[in-house]
């Protein structure tokens, strides 16, 4: 099973999800293939309306909390009422322009997951950190965040935890990270989910994809899926992106 996840950061309204609507086929193409929509939260509702059921609807960022004095912020009961199946923790975006760190960042997943959502956890090193030779140090960093939290990743609830490599200097670039590094940090991240949580959790990758490339990002082994920024607005890529996925299976 391989999960294509849209993220349309903050972009997008009902006319662009009306569009997007009239682009799927109400039953789901692939078996194989899981696909999912994260879109702002004023339009949640509106995408688990408008959208076929076999399409999840995402928010782009969760609290930890059930609810309380938090303004601003989504409680994972919330989103769950709305429709949504799954929300998206550390994001790149939410740890540099709004300080989230990875306490933070471990502690939204582990809202979603306690409340019965799928939750993707982003990873990433900048490139400074990249060209430092740091790369893997920073994601382990991230993970290990998530074992010490205390917090048991709990999977028992019929949530599911997925891992979502995105190199930061990939994200909105144009250009994807080569097969063979994304190859090499999926392993990394594999041989420390083993070691942190005692299972291997799936791992997708995040940064540029789209249809031009899904298909070598796709024939790695390694590769569960895509987190897909700006391809995703344009429901033609993302369906470019899931075929490829159910193609090279
Ligand atoms: C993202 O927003 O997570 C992302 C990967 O964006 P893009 O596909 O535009 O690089």
């Amino acid at each position: 099973m391989r999960h294509v996840i849209g993220n349309w950061k903050m972009n997008g309204g009902e006319a662009l999800l009306r569009e997007f609507a009239s682009g799927l086929p109400g039953e789901c193409p692939w078996p194989d293939v899981r696909l999912g929509l994260a879109v702002p939260a004023p339009l949640l509702g509106a995408a688990v309306r408008m959208l076929p059921d076999w399409v999840r609807v995402g928010a782009q960022n969760v609290h930890w909390e059930e609810a309380g004095a938090f303004t601003g912020e989504i409680s994972p009961a919330l989103l769950r009422e709305v429709g949504c199946r799954f929300a998206i923790a550390g994001h790149s975006e939410r740890r540099a322009l709004f300080g989230e760190d990875d306490a933070a960042a471990v502690r939204r997943l582990s809202g979603a997951l306690r409340s019965g959502l799928t939750g993707i956890l982003c990873v990433g090193e900048s490139r400074r950190e990249r060209e430092a030779g740091r790369a893997e140090d920073v994601v382990e960093r991230q993970l290990r965040g998530l074992a010490d939290a205390g917090e048991p990743l709990d999977l028992e609830t019929g949530a599911e935890a997925l891992i979502a490599y995105e190199p930061v200097w990939a994200i909105g670039s144009g250009e994807a990270a080569r097969p063979d590094q994304i190859a090499a940090m999926h392993e990394h991240i594999g041989r420390l989910s083993l070691r942190f949580f005692g299972t291997v959790l799936p791992v997708l990758y995040g940064g540029s994809v789209s249809g031009d490339n899904a298909a070598e990002i796709f024939a790695l082994n390694s590769a569960a899926g895509a987190l897909v920024g700006s391809a995703s607005l344009d429901v033609r890529g993302l369906i470019n992106i899931a075929s490829e996925a159910s193609r090279i299976a």
